[in-house]
């Protein structure tokens, strides 16, 4: 999908959940849209100050953070980095990433399986999870190929 058609259904989203994006919250969205795998922070920040010079590391930040409780882009705790949802408009999904480790590419997999069999430990111990993600590290397959 085009990053502009992305950001049309993004913003009938928060319409409806009547929250706002901003016009840095829609820079950083575009950037993210833009942006083939996972990127980091201080690079959403190198690529905003081409379009607005005056932008600050606090702006990406709390625009990060914006756009991820929305369920719109998903944070990578291990390699620090953002990655746009595949299917944005069900927020709360469980999240499986595969990251590879030699060229940084993330592909974002949904395995029902998986989520079934962690809730179900979870109910056993009587936990309630209220957020999954899984970070697989690895390489990818044209990673494989290459060596
Ligand atoms: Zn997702
Ligand atoms: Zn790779």
């Amino acid at each position: 999908m085009e990053s502009s058609q992305l950001l049309e259904l993004a913003r009938e989203y928060c319409k409806k959940n009547g929250s706002r994006l901003t016009p840095a919250r829609e820079q950083v969205f575009l950037l993210l849209a833009q942006n083939q795998g996972a990127i980091g922070a201080y690079d959403l920040l190198e690529q905003l100050k081409q379009i607005d010079p005056g932008a600050k590391p606090a702006t990406v930040y709390r625009a990060l953070d914006f756009l991820a409780s929305q369920g719109f882009v998903h944070k990578i705790e291990s390699i620090n980095a953002f990655l746009m949802c595949d299917h944005f408009s069900e927020c709360s999904h469980p999240v499986q990433l595969l990251i590879c480790d030699h060229c940084s590419s993330v592909e974002e997999i949904q395995s029902n399986n998986l989520d079934l069999a962690l809730r179900a430990m979870a109910d056993a111990s009587g936990f309630t999870i209220t957020k999954q993600v899984v970070e697989a590290h690895g390489r990818c397959k044209n990673c494989q190929r290459a060596t």
